[in-house]
C-alpha cells in the first residue's frame, strides 16, 4: 500500500514536470522550426505578439481556462501546445508508473524528452534532427557503460539492431522495385536508436504500436491533414508504450508456445 501511494506521488509530480517540460519543448522546437534561436526571448501570443505572463503560461490549465483562445486577442492557440503538454505529462508518469524510483528512471525520463522533442521537430519541419538523435544513443550509451550495466544489455541492444536491419533492407527493397519512399530516412536511424533501449520483442511490439497509433489517427483527423503524416511521433509513442506497457503483452503472447 505504501509503495502504490509513493508511486502516485511520484507519477502526479512527473506528469507536471513533463506537461511543463512538454510546454517548453513546443515553444523552443517551434521557434527553431521558424528558424528563429529557440532558447531567446519571452514568449509571445504567435498573433497578436503580446508578452505573456506567468498566468497565460501553466500548462494545461491555461489553454483549459481560456479555452484554446489567446486572453488579448481572442485568436486561437495552436493546439500542438496542449498536445505537447499532455504527451509530455503522460509519458514521464507512465515512466515513472514503469520504473518508480529507481536509476533506470533517470535515463528513461531523459529517453522521454528527448522523445519529444524529436516528435515536435518531426511534426513541425518533418525532420528527426541527428543532434537529438546521438543525444538520444548517447543518453543510453551512458547507462550501458558509465552506470557499469555492462556488456550483456549492449549484447541484447546489437541483437535488437537485427530488427530496422531487416526493416531497412525491406524497405530499400521496396522502394527499388516501386520507386516511391515508404519510410523516411529518419525513421529508420530512429528505430536504430530505439534498438539500443529495446530488445527485438519489444521493438517489434512498439513497432506494431506505432502503426495502430498512426492509423488510429488518421482515421480520427480524416483526410483534411493531407496525406504525409511523420511517422516519427507515432514510433516515440510505440516505443513508451511498449517500455511501459509492454511487459505483460509480451509475457501472455510468449506464453501461448
Ligand atoms: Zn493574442
Amino acid at each position: 500500500m505504501d509503495t502504490q501511494i509513493w508511486t502516485l506521488y511520484l507519477c502526479f509530480w512527473l506528469a507536471v514536470l513533463g506537461a511543463v517540460l512538454g510546454s517548453f519543448l513546443d515553444c523552443a522546437v517551434s521557434r527553431w522550426a521558424e528558424g528563429r534561436p529557440p532558447f531567446r526571448g519571452r514568449s509571445r501570443c504567435g498573433a497578436c505578439g503580446r508578452v505573456l505572463g506567468a498566468g497565460d503560461l501553466i500548462p494545461v490549465f491555461s489553454f483549459l481556462l481560456r479555452r484554446g483562445r489567446c486572453r488579448y486577442c481572442g485568436e486561437r492557440i495552436p493546439a500542438d501546445c496542449l498536445a505537447a503538454e499532455l504527451a509530455g505529462a503522460l509519458a514521464l508518469a507512465c515512466a515513472g508508473r514503469r520504473f518508480g524510483f529507481t536509476p533506470e528512471l533517470g535515463q528513461w525520463l531523459a529517453a522521454a524528452v528527448l522523445l519529444l522533442a524529436l516528435s515536435l521537430a518531426d511534426g513541425f519541419r518533418r525532420v528527426l534532427p541527428d543532434r537529438l538523435l546521438v543525444l538520444l544513443a548517447a543518453n543510453r550509451a551512458a547507462w550501458f557503460f558509465i552506470l557499469g550495466q555492462g556488456v550483456r544489455e549492449a549484447l541484447d541492444a546489437a541483437a535488437a539492431c537485427a530488427v530496422p536491419a531487416a526493416l531497412l533492407a525491406l524497405v530499400l527493397l521496396f522502394e527499388r522495385l516501386s520507386g516511391r519512399e515508404l519510410m523516411g530516412g529518419g525513421d529508420i536511424k530512429l528505430l536504430f536508436v530505439l534498438a539500443l533501449y529495446l530488445d527485438w520483442a519489444e521493438l517489434l511490439l512498439a513497432l506494431l504500436a506505432a502503426c495502430l497509433l498512426g492509423l488510429a489517427w488518421a482515421a480520427l483527423a480524416g483526410k483534411r491533414r493531407g496525406a504525409a503524416v511523420p511517422f516519427g511521433p507515432f514510433l516515440a509513442a510505440g516505443a513508451m508504450t511498449a517500455v511501459c506497457f509492454g511487459g505483460p503483452v509480451l509475457n501472455w503472447y510468449f506464453g501461448l508456445f
